[in-house]
């Protein structure tokens, strides 16, 4: 696209000043480039000339369109960004020893020695460019400009712009990216090991990708028609014909034009959740006190994909209370107890059955809310009390970290904190009246850290089994003048 270049201008800025080894243009190619939480597939092509970077473009274009066209990256495809590097070579092509042709590309792509479907580039050069001008890349493609079938996998995919490029670039980037094992059954050399795609293993408890495999499907499974379809154990795996087994009779890990079979399609999910969980961020953040009085009216939440397979269910004291990405406090029932609220999000996808990987799919965070005027006692910045249990002698005090900032009344004075108190709460909200001792001297409108003494057995037995918040309170005085009382409270760690 025309804009390409303004839009990834921000993105080019940050990155110059690091990318002194860099010789390449970088160009945007979908996605959204402002998105931190995406995952960035980088194209890079060799063996086109400097008049050729639109050709190079165009092949990135279509290869990506293919990727996006396929299964799982289909379902998953607002997870990705996509950027081609441009580097020019002096000539067009490829070096093909078989056939004495050598052409000086800037990546050096050689086919084969032995077999041309092999197609190599020099990895460390291709490494340099990327780096220097998208050090957040999750995944490297070098398309090379030869019509001729070849490609490889390993750190880097690569594959040539042959008609069959969508398909190599799918199947190198199944070994690259997700870390899928060839399907193929002819002897090339290779130890097998157990992998997602893999096994020796024909005990069905043991095989990895069970969930899939139906209980009257035989092990190993025969490859007949009536199995065609069928997710079994099918001997010939990992470049062995015997004693180990794969998915199913084919595979994109096997053969090119053949859909991923499910076990490997659920591999690439696990990948593409591993770097983009579908619970990114919360606001305000989780663990803490929400008080509905003032300010806060919603909680928001960040997923990924905003649609589709995502449901996000959330729950007060841990029966249902809300569907969606946005809470509204105002939906809920709140009193002046605190209440547990927790969000679960998780893919439904049906592309994962492995329970594994269905952890990948499912977050959850915690808040504890109560309706009340929030508190004015704030903090410096976010997070800046703590509380935490220290020895003294032969016993534990709550230490009570603080950097509590009083703001200076209208005539500039600094307030005094008077009447300071300290009560602990369930989290239903139950006072529960234990005596404290507060050791705290006062600085000025800074509060200093605080020790508490706390009975520590009482504590034991109270806030064992359920979660306590220490409740400060305090109020401000200005040449004789008493402020209103204000509160912050804070989770009490465990003992
Ligand atoms: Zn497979």
């Amino acid at each position: 696209m025309s804009v390409s270049l303004k839009t990834v201008f921000p993105v080019l800025l940050g990155l110059m000043a690091q990318a002194t080894m860099a010789l390449g243009t970088l160009h945007f190619v979908s996605g959204n480039v402002s998105d931190d939480y995406r995952i960035n597939i980088v194209f890079v092509g060799d063996g086109y000339t400097q008049s050729q970077e639109d050709q190079f473009l165009s092949d990135v274009r279509t290869a990506s369109t293919g990727v996006f066209n396929t299964p799982p990256y289909k379902e998953y495809a607002n997870l990705f960004n996509v950027f081609a590097i441009f580097v020019p070579s002096k000539e067009s092509g490829a070096d093909k020893p078989l056939q004495n042709i050598y052409k000086d590309t800037y990546f050096n792509a050689t086919f084969g020695k032995e077999t041309e479907r092999l197609v190599t580039v020099n990895s460390a050069k291709v490494f340099d460019e990327v780096i220097a001008l998208v050090p957040e890349y999750n995944s490297i493609v070098v398309i090379v400009n030869d019509p001729q079938y070849g490609g490889s996998g390993g750190a880097i995919s690569v594959a040539t712009a042959s008609s069959s490029a969508i398909e190599l670039v799918l199947h190198e980037m199944g070994h690259s990216f997700a870390a899928l094992a060839d399907e193929y059954d002819t002897p090339y050399g290779i130890t097998p090991y157990e992998t997602h795609n893999a096994t020796a293993q024909l005990t069905r408890e043991k095989i990895r990708w069970r969930n899939w495999i139906s209980s009257t499907t035989p092990l190993p499974t025969p490859k007949t028609t009536s199995y065609k379809q069928s997710v079994g154990a099918f001997e010939g795996a990992i470049y062995q014909p015997t004693g180990w087994y794969r998915p199913m009779q084919v595979c994109k890990m096997r053969e090119l034009g053949s859909p991923f079979c499910p076990v490997c399609a659920e591999t690439h999910v696990a990948k593409f959740r591993k770097l983009v969980p579908p619970l990114l961020e919360a606001f305000p953040p989780p663990d803490t006190l929400v008080y509905t009085g003032k300010g806060t009216t919603q909680i928001d939440l960040k997923i990924r994909p905003a649609s589709g397979t995502v449901k996000t269910n959330w729950y007060l004291n841990d029966n249902l209370a809300a569907s969606g990405s946005v809470l509204h406090l105002g939906d809920l029932n709140l009193n002046q107890s605190y209440k547990k609220l927790k969000v679960i999000v998780r893919d439904t996808t049906l592309l994962v059955r492995n329970d594994s990987i269905k952890n990948l799919l499912t977050d959850s965070l915690v808040w504890y809310i109560k309706k009340e005027v929030p508190v004015s006692l704030k903090p410096i910045q976010d997070r800046s009390a703590f509380l935490s249990w220290r020895k003294q002698g032969s016993r534990r005090v709550l230490h009570l970290s603080s950097r509590f900032f009083i703001p200076k009344s209208e005539s500039g004075q600094v307030p005094r904190i008077a009447q300071v108190t300290g009560r602990i709460y369930t989290a239903q909200g139950q006072y529960l009246g234990l005596p404290l001792v507060w050791q705290a001297v006062l600085k000025g409108n800074i509060v200093p850290d605080w020790s508490l003494t706390l009975p520590e057995q009482s504590l034991q037995n109270l806030c064992n089994r359920q979660t306590c918040f220490l409740e400060i309170s305090y109020r401000t005085e200005t040449s004789g003048q008493v402020g209103s009382r204000q509160s912050h409270s804070l989770l009490l760690p465990s003992l």
